[in-house]
């Protein structure tokens, strides 16, 4: 996807109004429009990646320095109880768009959300196996 056809691109460039929370020269953050609960921001960086993986080194550092800023601002502000981060990468992972971000979810007793959490065991050996493969490609 190119950037003129991505719709937070467009945000970034000022081409579609966004309710803006926080800018610095490498990040942008502002209200998704469809929130799972009042205060819900999503914090990207304004050159376009597609995931996570794509990111430069420099954007994933500036998006992190700007998320512990804007994530204490939204509990904060919103009187919160706890936050939720939440960032999804590829369609199986739930990515709708196609422009890295991260959701910031201000969390309040009573909000009726709650993140799936099926914990699971792993088998004999398992968990040595799936180590040695992430170290490997690490
Ligand atoms: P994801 O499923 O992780 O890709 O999340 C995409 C998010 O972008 C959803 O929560 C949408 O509500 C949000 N979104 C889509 N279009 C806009 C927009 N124009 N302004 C703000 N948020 C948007
Ligand atoms: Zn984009």
């Amino acid at each position: 996807m190119t950037t003129s056809n991505c719709i937070f691109c467009r945000i970034v460039s000022g081409e579609i109004p966004c309710a803006k929370v926080y800018e610095d020269e490498r990040v942008l953050a502002f209200l998704d429009i469809n929130p799972l609960m009042p205060g819900h921001t999503l914090l990207i960086p304004k050159k376009h990646s597609e995931t996570l993986f794509d990111m430069s080194p420099e954007d994933a550092a500036a998006c992190g320095a700007a998320l512990k800023k804007v994530a204490a601002a939204v509990f904060k502000g919103l009187d919160a109880e706890g936050l939720n981060v939440l960032q999804n990468n590829h369609e199986i992972a739930g990515q709708e768009i196609f422009h890295v971000h991260f959701h910031l979810m201000p969390r309040k007793t009573g909000d009726g959300f709650k993140v799936p959490w099926p914990a699971k065991k792993y088998g004999p050996g398992e968990m040595e196996s799936v180590l040695q493969k992430i170290l490997r490609a690490l």
